[in-house]
């Protein structure tokens, strides 16, 4: 079995890349090496490519076809929602064309089983308990419009070229699974506040006013190697013969609150911490944590590590790094 990877030098990409070939998989990591390190990607090929490029369907069908590959993982993508909402031409350009052009690529070397990077993004605001791949998706952002168009495309591409998709929805992400894979961008919550300790500054919580038991927003933390080996599940799930749904959650079903991630950094790092109050972020729902019954049904995958796991695994990473 040949799995390409595109976007496998990058944080999520390069801990699936990891298993893959650690359970024998030869693996074939295509990136552009713009937020991707090289150093990352062992025990697979790495081919240096702009999905993005005039060229990089041609290319791209090359290396399917040379590596022999039946299935393609696509990582590849902007992700920053703020980036997304000031530029949004680089997210329909770089994340729904160069979807496009991995789509066609793979229908041109008959590449038959997909798997992509979506996320929660696709859900908006959604004022419910737990939230399930029923919800009628609502993107408020640019981000979250071309992770839902993307999975629409992934519809017109079974439908037209044989293919089988699987289109994950990836709830909050953070952690490390080993130290030299672990996220170098500080974006979301577990490395802000990391960071802000580095630097002697408190951090800053985005309102404490929510309806929620603290008052701060509650959200899904999964561990990226549980995260990775949904992925791992998800192509198992294409090779077999049943495949009841192709968009499923990623997440733990639990969810933590700003101050309870605190409390777990708190707790990993043996440092007090004591958090600034800030104003509500613009689009922060107070809650979103995912429903995993899709998942498990479906995959057999569950998450195992907790929110300590997590947040031990991402100040280890930093100690060791
Ligand atoms: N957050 C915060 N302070 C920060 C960064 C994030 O209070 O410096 C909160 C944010 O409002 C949200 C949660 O932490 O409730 C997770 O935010 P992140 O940006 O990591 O992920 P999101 O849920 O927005 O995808």
């Amino acid at each position: 079995m040949t799995t390409l990877v595109v976007g496998g030098a990058g944080y999520i990409g390069s801990h699936v890349v990891r298993l893959l070939s650690e359970r024998g998989e030869h693996v074939v990591v295509v990136d552009d090496l713009s937020t991707g390190f090289r150093e990352r990607v062992t025990g697979a090929d790495l081919v240096e490519l702009d999905i993005t490029a005039p060229d990089a369907r041609e290319k791209l069908a090359f290396h399917l076809r040379a590596s022999g590959a039946d299935s393609v993982i696509h990582f590849a993508a902007h992700k920053q929602v703020g980036e997304s909402v000031a530029n949004p031409e680089l997210y329909w350009h770089d994340n729904i064309a160069g979807l496009a052009t991995v789509l066609a690529a793979c229908a041109n070397a008959e590449v038959r089983d997909v798997v992509f990077s979506s996320s929660a993004a696709v859900y908006g605001m959604p004022d419910v308990e737990l939230v399930t791949e029923e919800l009628d998706p609502r993107p408020i952002n640019p981000y979250g419009a071309t992770k839902y168009v993307g999975e629409w495309m992934l519809t017109d591409a079974e439908r037209a070229h044989d293919m089988r998709t699987v289109a994950l929805r990836y709830f909050n992400v953070a952690g490390a699974g080993w130290p030299e894979l672990a996220d170098t961008q500080v974006m979301n919550l577990v490395p802000i506040v990391l960071d802000a300790l580095a630097a002697g500054r408190a951090p800053i919580v985005f309102g404490d006013d929510y309806d929620t038991p603290d008052g701060t927003c509650i959200r899904d933390y999964v561990h990226v190697l549980d995260l990775a080996e949904a992925h791992i599940a998800a192509l198992d799930y294409l090779r077999g013969d049943e495949r009841p749904h192709r968009v499923l959650n990623v997440g733990t079903g639990t969810g933590s609150s700003v101050l309870e991630v605190i409390d777990a950094i708190s707790r990993a790092t043996g440092q007090e911490i004591t958090p600034e109050i800030g104003p509500r972020r613009a689009g922060d729902p107070a809650k979103l944590v995912c429903s995993t019954d899709r998942i498990r049904g479906s995959l057999g995958w569950e998450s195992s590590r907790t929110l300590d796991d997590i947040v031990e695994s991402a100040v280890a990473a930093r100690r060791d790094a």
